[in-house]
C-alpha cells in the first residue's frame, strides 16, 4: 500500500500543526509521499504566507521596500523551525530567497518559495528526503502540465528515495523557470504525484472532516458526505461547493485512485471518500438518498416565446448562435412548445444586455422576450436519485410547503442531479429545506 498525502496551509501553519502532521504520517507507514502547502492562517485574521509573498512581489514591482514583509514571512518559518527543534541552515535559505527578491524574479518564483521552505522544514522534521518540485513537475511552454514527463520523473525519484516531501503549487518549464498553478494548486500537485507513482490512495488533509452535505455557512453543522463519486463531486463543485481545486480530479480519476478528504485536527474522523463508483452494498450502508446540495446565486433566465415555434426548424439554433456571438456561456435551456429559456450567469450580460436583446429580436422575430434576474440555481446531487422513485415529488412538496416558488427545473440526463431555479431571496431557505429533507432516513 502506497499513499500520497497532501496537507493544506491550515494544517501547516505552526509548529503545533506540524506536530499533528507528523503524528498522522507516522501512524501509517504507507504515507510515503508528502505534499505540502505554504503555512496558512493560524487564526481568522492571520495572513497566509502565500498572500504575504504576493504582496512582496507587488512591493518589488512598484519599487517599495520589501524587508518588513519578508521579515514577517521569516518569523512564520522561525516559529515552526524552533518549535520543531530543526537543525538545517534556515537563515541561509532566507538569504538565497532574499537575493532573488528583485525585479528580475517572476511572480511565480517569488510566491512558490512559501511551499519550497515549508517542504524543506517538513522533510527534516519527518526524516524524509526533500525533493524540489521544480526537478520533476514539468510545465510545457503553453502553461499546461506535461503529465508523461512529470510521471516518469517522479516515479524514478521515488524508486531511489521511497520517503519524500515535495512542495505543492509549482513546477518548472523545460528551461527551468518556476511556474505555479492557480491558487489552491497544491491539491493538483498531490494528485499528479499520486498518479505518477500509481499510489493506492491520495489523501488530502485539511481542516474539515470531509466535504459537507451542504454549505456550513448556510446549514448548521451539516453532515459530512461519506462517499461521493467523481461525477457527483463535479456537479457539486461546479454548482459552488468549495472542495478541491477543480483540476485535482483528473489525474487521480484517470488512474482510478481513490481520493480521501481528511481532517488534520481529527485524524480518526472518517472523512469523505471519492471514487469512480461504489458497490451496492457500500451504497446501501447509508439510507440517505441525496449526496449533497450546492448552489449559486445571480443567474438570469431569458425566455423567448413565439407561437408555433415548434414548426420552425432551426429556431433554437439561431438563438444559440446569438449567445455564441456574444461569447456568453449557457447553463441550461429548459423548453416548452412555444417558448424556451436560456439560463446564464448574470455577470455575462451585465454589459451587453441591450445589444443582446436587440440581436435576439433581429435573429428570431419572437412574440416576446422576458428576462428574470436574481435567480439562484441549486443542485440536488445524488447517484441514488436514479433508483428511487418519487424523490422529485418529495422535493417539490417540501419546497411548496415552505412557500418557495420554483422558477425552473431540470434533471440531468444521467439522473444524478436535479437543478432548480429559485429567486435569490430564497437561496438560503431552499438549501435549508432541501438539507432537512435529505436528513430524513428512507
Ligand atoms: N499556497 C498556495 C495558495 O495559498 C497553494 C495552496 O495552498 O494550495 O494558494
Amino acid at each position: 500500500m502506497l499513499k500520497v498525502v497532501k496537507f493544506g496551509g491550515s494544517s501547516l501553519a505552526s509548529a503545533e500543526a506540524f506536530s499533528k502532521v507528523k503524528k498522522i504520517v507516522e501512524a501509517d507507514k504507507s504515507r510515503a509521499v508528502v505534499v505540502v502547502s505554504a503555512p496558512g492562517k493560524r487564526f481568522k485574521e492571520d495572513i497566509k504566507v502565500t498572500d504575504l509573498l504576493y504582496v512582496c512581489h507587488a512591493h518589488i514591482k512598484y519599487s517599495i521596500g520589501v524587508d518588513d514583509m519578508f521579515e514577517k514571512i521569516k518569523e512564520r518559518y522561525r516559529e515552526i523551525y524552533n518549535g520543531c527543534g530543526l537543525k538545517q541552515d534556515l537563515e541561509y535559505e532566507f538569504e538565497k530567497i532574499a537575493s532573488g527578491l528583485n525585479k528580475k524574479s517572476s511572480v511565480d518564483y517569488i510566491v512558490s518559495r512559501g511551499e519550497y521552505l515549508n517542504a524543506r522544514l517538513m522533510a527534516e522534521y519527518l526524516g524524509y528526503t526533500f525533493v524540489d518540485s521544480a526537478s520533476w513537475l514539468v510545465f510545457n511552454f503553453n502553461g499546461k502540465v506535461d503529465f508523461d514527463r512529470s510521471y516518469k520523473n517522479l516515479s524514478e525519484i521515488v524508486e531511489n528515495n521511497p520517503r519524500i516531501v515535495i512542495p505543492g503549487f509549482y513546477g518548472a518549464t523545460p528551461d527551468g523557470n518556476i511556474k505555479t498553478f492557480s491558487r489552491g494548486g497544491s491539491d493538483i500537485t498531490g494528485a499528479i504525484a499520486a498518479a505518477a507513482i500509481n499510489a493506492d490512495m491520495y489523501e488530502n488533509w485539511t481542516d474539515v472532516s470531509g466535504i459537507m452535505t451542504a454549505d456550513p455557512r448556510i446549514v448548521d453543522n451539516p453532515r459530512p458526505i461519506e462517499n461521493v463519486t467523481f461525477a457527483e463531486l463535479r456537479e457539486l463543485s461546479y454548482m459552488g461547493a468549495d472542495v478541491l481545486h477543480e483540476e485535482t480530479v483528473f489525474p487521480v480519476r484517470q488512474k482510478s485512485i481513490p481520493l480521501y478528504i481528511k481532517n488534520t485536527n481529527d485524524m480518526n474522523a472518517r472523512g469523505t471518500l471519492i471514487m469512480e463508483s461504489f458497490d451496492e452494498d457500500e451504497d446501501n450502508r447509508s439510507s440517505h438518498f441525496i449526496t449533497g446540495i450546492s448552489g449559486k446565486k445571480n443567474f438570469s433566465i431569458i425566455t423567448i416565446a413565439k407561437s408555433r415555434m415548434n414548426d420552425e426548424i432551426g429556431y433554437v439554433r439561431r438563438a444559440l448562435e446569438v449567445f455564441e456571438r456574444f461569447g456568453i456561456p449557457i447553463e441550461h435551456i429548459p423548453s416548452s412548445i412555444d417558448s424556451f429559456s436560456v439560463v446564464i450567469a448574470s455577470s455575462h450580460i451585465e454589459n451587453c444586455m441591450h445589444e443582446l436583446i436587440a440581436a435576439l429580436n433581429t435573429a428570431l422575430a419572437p412574440d416576446s422576450i422576458k428576462i428574470d434576474n436574481e435567480i439562484s440555481l441549486i443542485a440536488i446531487v445524488g447517484r441514488k436519485l436514479q433508483a428511487n422513485i418519487g424523490i422529485a415529488g418529495k422535493i417539490f412538496k417540501a419546497l411548496g410547503e415552505n412557500d418557495i416558488n420554483i422558477k425552473m427545473i431540470e434533471q440531468g440526463a444521467d439522473e444524478i442531479n436535479i437543478i432548480i431555479g429559485v429567486n435569490d431571496r430564497n437561496f438560503k431557505k431552499t438549501i435549508k429545506v432541501l438539507y432537512n429533507l435529505s436528513e430524513v432516513e428512507e
